[in-house]
């Protein structure tokens, strides 16, 4: 089988996308587990993951192995494990604000050391033990998901923000381009836009905007 490395920390193994699984020999969500040359890596689903979609459809993470994530809306713990394989060095703060799946997101967490759960309202930017951060990822399906990505970026200083949209969320009523569009006008009023990708056809109605915080 062949290996490539494509960006930090991701590679496409025989086409598929794949990390180096930090907690060997556990799957977090049923994915694919392949050992070659004594490494184990996780076959990494873009159906189940925006930031696997966003990667598939050419975006570059720009996440390094030592990077510190705050991650918001975090679930159960599907990519988020992944940026843990990515950022084996650093550290991903994983918020989430529904108990039932914070229990599947603690034992995700157990077997890695970088995956620190955080029960806890986005809204209300208040982590106990997080300083300022590298990146601030973001997945978390409100009307107000603009709103959020800012207070938090405000809070904790990263250096990029990665937010996947989803257009239904803001407005059913209204077509997805318009409100993409509206979403890139806010957005550039308080980030410098890197990159976009909408996320067919892996996850309908969706952009992921990858962004530096000015
Ligand atoms: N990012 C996950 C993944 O790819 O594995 C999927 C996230 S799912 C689309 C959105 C999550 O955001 C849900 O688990 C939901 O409970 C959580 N969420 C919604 N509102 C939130 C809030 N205000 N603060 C923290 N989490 C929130």
């Amino acid at each position: 089988m062949k290996v490539k490395k494509i960006y930090e920390g991701v590679y496409l193994i025989d086409g598929k996308l794949a990390t180096l699984n930090l907690a060997p020999g556990f799957k977090v969500y049923g994915e694919k587990l392949i050992k070659i040359k004594g490494k184990e890596y996780r076959i990494w689903n873009p159906f189940r993951s925006k930031l696997g979609a966003a990667i598939k459809k050419g975006m570059d993470p720009k996440l390094k192995k030592d990077y510190e994530v705050l991650y918001l809306g975090a679930a159960s713990g599907t990519t988020a494990s992944h940026v843990s394989d990515i950022c084996r060095d650093g550290m991903v703060y994983c918020v989430e604000i529904s108990p039932r799946v914070f229990r599947d997101l603690v034992k995700v967490c157990e077997r890695r050391m970088n995956m620190i759960p955080i029960l806890a309202d986005a809204n209300k930017c208040d982590y106990p033990f997080v300083g300022k951060v590298d990146y601030v990822y973001q997945d978390i399906a409100q009307p107000n998901q603009i709103e959020i990505l800012i207070k938090n970026c405000e809070a904790y200083a990263p250096k990029y923000a990665m937010l996947a949209l989803k257009a239904r969320s803001i407005d059913v009523t209204r077509k997805p381009v318009e409100i993409f569009k509206e979403a890139e006008r806010e957005l550039k009023e308080r980030f410098e836009l890197i990159d976009k990708r909408r996320l067919e056809p892996f996850h309908k109605d969706h952009m992921m905007f990858l962004l530096r915080w000015a």
